[in-house]
């Protein structure tokens, strides 16, 4: 179990004592990932149900470590968000997502948009704003291309700060969605306060849409509520063409997930969305 344990990221099971020294070490390595620049963004294409075109795609961290190979988000950001290493890599998402929508001036995919995940630490950080004006200006980025997904728990907590700074941030154009919507503790107040462009359906309602009945009537009234508040509503984790299908009959703008594609590499993007990430 002790070699085992060496291998893994997973705390679960582990004393507290171990659990710390555990911490420190992935706190360490992280930095050094950093350093190395071993972290990779994945994209998975949300595709306009309208047009069937893909016009978006989310950045999705990954780490491509030497030895455990490539690890999942699940494995280090909920430590690096209590670490607060979170910022110093939520920096590197900013700037590296930039770099690729520069990269795609240009190119058949100047159209797309990036939607980048933000926690609700790096929110706080009270030079996001400038950071992000600057990634901007250096990368010749319009920040309406960039899209911030935050959970609405980043909405919730430290109301006044918050506020602030996502006011801040509307004001450069950076587009605003909320992510994971259904599971939190929804306060729909702040839909009414913000500038929310974009709302993204927990998988969790999608998984049985067409087999619950519950399911259905939460996915059809938050699409329903969406649109009457002028915001775009997308459907995490689609995996099968009944969801699509019952997500188009209900005037859902987008929808992303395996059925269309899973997060890939950027090299493999402009293949995949030029044929079509419809199957
Ligand atoms: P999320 O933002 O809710 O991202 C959606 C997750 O669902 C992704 O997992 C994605 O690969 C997965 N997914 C997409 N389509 C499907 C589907 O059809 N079926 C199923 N079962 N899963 C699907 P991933 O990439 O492992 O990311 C997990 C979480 O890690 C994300 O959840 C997000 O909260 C966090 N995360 C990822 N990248 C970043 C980042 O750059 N910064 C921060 N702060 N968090 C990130
Ligand atoms: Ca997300
Ligand atoms: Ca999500
Ligand atoms: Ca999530």
């Amino acid at each position: 179990a002790k070699e085992q344990g060496r291998n893994t990221y997973q705390f679960y099971t582990e004393g507290m004592q171990e659990r710390e020294v555990r911490r420190l070490e992935l706190d360490k390595d992280l930095s050094e990932a950093l350093a190395r620049n071993e972290f990779e963004l994945y994209y998975q294409p949300q595709l306009d149900l309208a047009t069937s075109e893909a016009i978006s795609v989310e950045a999705l961290i990954r780490w491509n470590h030497p030895k455990r190979g490539l690890v999942p988000p699940i494995d280090f950001i909920p430590l690096a968000e209590e670490s607060g290493r979170i910022t110093e890599i939520g920096r590197w998402v900013i700037r590296a997502a930039c770099q690729q929508l520069r990269k795609w001036q240009g190119t058949s995919l100047a159209k797309l948009g990036i939607a980048i995940n933000l926690s609700g630490r790096e929110l706080a950080e009270a030079d996001l704003p400038d950071f992000l004006a600057a990634c901007f200006r250096e990368y010749g980025v319009e920040p309406g291309r960039l899209e911030i997904e935050l959970t609405e728990e980043s909405f919730i907590a430290n109301i006044e700060h918050n506020h602030k700074q996502l006011r801040r941030i509307s004001k450069l154009g950076v587009k605003l969605a909320i992510d994971d919507f259904g599971v939190g503790y929804s306060s729909l107040g702040y839909l009414r306060d913000f500038t929310v462009d974009q709302l993204k359906i927990d998988r969790s309602f999608i998984t049985d849409v067409t087999r619950r009945h519950d399911d259905a009537v939460i996915t059809r009234a938050v699409i329903n509520l969406a649109h009457n508040l002028g915001i775009r509503v997308v459907a995490e984790g689609v995996e099968t063409e009944d969801q699509l299908r019952f997500l188009r009959q209900n005037h859902c703008d987008l929808a992303q997930g395996y059925l269309m594609s899973r997060p890939v590499p950027a090299r493999e993007l402009p293949r995949l969305i030029e044929s079509g990430v419809l199957p």
